[in-house]
């Protein structure tokens, strides 16, 4: 099979024909979805009532012979169609990037050596390896199979897992009948193989049936879905409200149908929020985008905006609360205890006893327990050309290669005389690994290396004769784990047949002797931990290691760990009994994928929101379960990274604790953006209304309003998108999943900053009258007034609730300045230039104007500031 393709099953292609197959065969990509085409986007913004509503006044105004009114009208509509239009862009583009970041990898084996490669890179003829929780990264002819079970749900639609085999199909097999195959996008339930890649890219079974991959995240979120409804309904209300305005203005006030006409257009348009779905969007895009570069990945929308009330993170522990570089530390022989040197996986390092070296041909015991430890083993040692050493393979395993050749037995030269002829590979719910060797004489020999309880509970006696007294050695396991090392059991036993079958593992095996690995908790993980918890959030750790072991690296990460429960105790209680236990304990070992579903159920029938860690094939349903699934990018498997919400792509638990903290700041900025649009809005069509309805001369006309609309849609209600993070925002305790966005006391400053803003405006208009200013300036110190406080109260709200007078209230967005200066700058336009103030009757203001509507605005700023303080005061008193 592999000859058929120029290849070799053993080696792989060379670096070079691989290239040059990459370049006649292409990528190993599908075709992508196509993208929604941009005309659509464009078509798409004018599919809101705002336009609606426009557009009939508009043509109305148009054909009552206001051509300057009916063309500012659209002005706004094509306006507000090019920001929408722009900012999705934007957003999609955002998310986009993001995904392409979760490229799908693949083992390929190439001049002799295995390398991790993007799975775009295969090229037909490349030897795979593949592996449980994989997806499968081309379409492969298995050369060998290990129990290979691979679910093809992908492409049969069948979604329990096939068994796969090496032998040869007949040619007319159907899809799901072809043992000896395994296809793009399915997924490896259980085993290992190695396969030749025949198909790539559209070439492969998936490809040819036209299945194509979209990346595009649909920008839609339960949030931004409940706040386009909100403004949906805002709109529909005040639609009614404008009618009934109408109809006031003309029966009761008795005022001029025309004009009339046009402050109820200006009312409406001023008053519709249409701007907010828009900025929610991009808040989420920023904050996905920042959440990326700080290594998490989202994969679904709305885990954005509910990361930011996370109220448990249940995490695993190896690699992601530690570094996941395992150093074993502590040999345990029947004849007594040595201590190993070194660290990380460079095999440099001595044996010692009582801190003095001892050569390990001195001490005969040491030599079957290293055979155990090399061969039961899937990792491999590279010596780099630069001298450092670098690990293929399982980090626990990683450090067993490493101590055998720290004693001189290189697991390479091990392996040529003693061949493998069978493998149990390790998994986390059996807790051991066994193979099964060939010896240079004939004869075979099984090892067996895993959890102390697994492996002593088979072992019937010591190596070198001693009696088996597993009470003494659980105390030495004790012991070890104490300190908190991983501690491994290792074991053999000569059998009769070459296959590891249930007979061959049950019991009669002869113990080599225990082996204690290290691996330290990463110091960001320790200050993560202490930050998650000073924000409320509990941080709950999940291993399948030992209790004591797990207890001890607890207690050094900070969580509360005078003991750990392990999930043989778990399985023992009822939902309550659990529940209640879970209350005051925050580490949990040798616990198995399906004691995360129930510590999940117990943790959300408490009413947390859970954020669950997850790295195995098994994991997937936990994952799924959890509020926020979170999987590795790194040592994570395919399967786990599909069922996940975000994946991080360094692994760190740091990294969780960063993507919390941005879904806080992502939620501050949806509420902030809301907190401002609401009274803006609100105070623009106070002001018409107000006039309207007292039947005083209108402060700002409708074509002025819209213009007013017009520019803070397009640079002060996109500042709040950029604000970075509040004070505290990891000081106070997670946002009630259930509390409503807009919550009391934001509708109460919402109507009190707007009432300020109309209370300002109406002042300023008419103070300009009273000093015999015409009408024209009147306005225009109006518009400009109000204006003057959209600005000052923007800044009152980008500390949120605390007080604003800090620097970085100034410093802290750059784009807030940024929007202002162009605010300033469009200002200038309206009031200075001639062409402009012919369309909007807008005319020069003299310097007192300003000084007065800037003194309005810092009394407004003023005022806000001190409304805040009574508001914290009285949060502060406990009620
Ligand atoms: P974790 O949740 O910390 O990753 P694992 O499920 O990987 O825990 O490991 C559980 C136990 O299984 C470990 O304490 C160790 O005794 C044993 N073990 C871990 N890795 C291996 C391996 N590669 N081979 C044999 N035993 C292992
Ligand atoms: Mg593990």
């Amino acid at each position: 099979m592999a000859e058929a393709l120029g290849t070799d099953a053993e080696r792989g292609l060379s670096a070079a024909e691989a290239a040059a197959r990459l370049r006649t065969h292409g990528p190993n990509r599908l075709a992508e979805a196509p993208r929604r085409p941009a005309w659509m986007r464009w078509v798409q913004q004018f599919t809101n009532p705002l336009v609606y509503v426009l557009v009939i006044a508009g043509v109305i105004i148009g054909l009552l012979g206001d051509t300057v009114d009916a063309s500012v009208i659209a002005g706004v509509v094509l306006i507000n169609a090019l920001i929408g239009y722009v900012q999705e862009g934007k957003a999609e583009q955002a998310l986009e990037a993001v995904r392409s970041l979760l490229a799908a990898r693949a083992l390929v084996i190439r001049e002799g050596a295995r390398h991790p490669i993007d799975a775009g890179e295969l090229v037909p003829g490349d030897v795979v390896w593949i592996e449980s929780g994989d997806k499968v990264p081309a379409d492969v002819r298995l050369l060998r199979v290990h129990r290979l079970r691979i679910t093809e749900a992908a492409l049969t639609g069948e979604s329990v897992p096939v068994d796969k085999d090496v032998a040869p199909n007949p040619t007319e097999a159907s899809i799901g009948d072809r043992t000896a195959m395994a296809y793009t996008g399915t997924l490896v339930a259980s085993g290992q193989a190695l396969g030749v890649v025949v198909a790539t890219g559209a070439h492969t079974e998936i490809g040819r049936i036209g299945a194509l991959v979209s990346d595009v995240t649909p920008l839609a979120t339960p949030l931004t879905r409940r706040l386009d409804g909100f403004a949906r309904q805002i709109t529909w209300a005040i639609v009614g409200v404008s009618g009934l305005t109408l109809a006031w203005g003309h029966w009761v006030a008795g005022l001029a149908w025309f004009d009339l006409f046009l402050a109820v257009v200006g009312l409406a348009v001023a008053a519709i929020p249409e701007g907010l779905p828009a900025v929610v969007t991009i808040v989420l895009a920023i904050g996905t985008r920042i959440m990326a570069r700080q290594h998490a990945i989202i994969r679904r929308l709305p885990a954005v905006e509910s990361l930011g009330s996370v109220g448990v993170i249940c995490t695993d522990k190896t690699g992601t609360l530690t570094r996941n570089e395992m150093t074993a530390v502590r040999v345990v022989l029947p004849e007594g205890e040595l201590r190993v040197s070194g660290s990380g996986y460079a095999p440099e390092g001595r044996f010692e006893r009582h801190g003095t070296g001892v050569p390990p041909d001195e001490v005969p015991a040491l030599a079957p327990l290293l055979h155990a430890a090399a061969l039961c083993n899937d990792a491999r040692l590279h010596a780099q050309p630069d001298g450092t050493w670098q690990m293929v393979g399982d980090p626990t395993e990683g450090a067993l290669a490493t101590l055998a050749h720290k004693g001189g037995w290189p697991a390479a030269d091990l392996a040529a005389h003693w061949p493998r002829r069978d493998t149990l590979p390790f998994e986390s719910e059996r807790q051991f690994m066994a193979t099964l060797h060939e010896g240079p004489q004939g004869g075979y020999v099984v090892y067996l290396k895993g959890a102390p309880e697994q492996v002593l509970a088979r072992c019937h006696s010591v190596m070198g004769g001693a009696p088996f007294e597993a009470a003494a050695w659980l105390q030495r396991v004790q012991q070890a784990a104490s300190a908190g090392e991983r501690v491994l059991a290792l074991a053999r036993k000569t059998v009769g047949g070459s296959k590891l079958d249930a007979p061959a593992l049950a019991s009669d095996f002869e113990l080599l002797g225990l082996i204690g690995i290290i691996d330290p908790p990463r110091p960001e993980a320790v200050a993560a931990v202490a930050q998650c918890q000073a924000a409320g959030i509990r941080v709950i750790m999940i291993t399948g290691d030992h209790a004591v072991t797990a207890a001890a690296i607890g207690a050094q990460l900070g969580l509360r760990a005078e003991r750990a429960l392990s999930g043989r105790e778990l399985e023992g209680w009822d939902d309550a009994t659990l529940r209640q236990q879970v209350a005051d304990c925050d580490v949990y070992a040798r616990a198995t994928p399906e004691h995360k579903l129930r510590l999940i159920a117990a943790l959300q029938a408490q009413g947390h929101l859970v954020a669950m860690t997850g790295d195995g094939v098994n994991d997937a349903p936990a994952l799924k379960a959890a509020d926020i699934g979170v999987a590795m990018g790194g040592k994570g498997t395919d399967a786990a990274r599909e069922a996940a919400d975000v994946v991080l792509t360094d692994d760190h638990f740091a990294t969780i604790a960063h993507a919390v903290r941005e879904g806080r700041v992502v939620f501050d900025n949806i509420r902030k953006a809301l907190a401002y649009m609401l009274p803006t809005n609100g105070a623009q069509a106070g002001v018409i209304l107000l006039a309207l309805l007292a039947g005083l001369p209108l402060p700002i006309t409708a074509g002025q309003i819209l213009w007013v609309n017009t520019v803070t849609a397009i640079t002060l209600a996109l500042a709040l998108a950029f604000e970075p993070a509040e004070p505290g925002v990891m000081q106070r305790p997670p946002r009630p999943p259930g509390e409503a966005l807009i919550t009391r006391a934001m509708v109460g400053r919402i109507l009190f900053a707007a009432g300020l803003m109309v209370a300002a405006t109406f002042g300023v208009f008419h103070w300009e009258l009273s000093r015999g200013s015409e009408v024209a300036v009147a306005r225009t110190a109006a518009v400009n007034t109000l204006l003057v406080c959209e600005v000052f109260y923007l800044f009152n709200l980008r500390q949120g609730e605390h007080h604003a007078w800090r620097w970085a209230t100034l410093a802290g967005n750059p784009v807030a300045l940024l929007m202002v200066a162009l605010l300033v700058g469009l200002q200038a336009v309206f009031t200075y230039v001639p062409a402009v103030q012919a369309v909007f009757q807008s005319a020069p203001l003299v310097a007192s104007s300003w000084g007065v509507a800037l003194g309005l605005g810092g009394v407004l700023f003023g005022v806000i500031e001190v409304e805040k303080a009574v508001w914290r005061r009285r949060q502060a008193q406990p009620s």
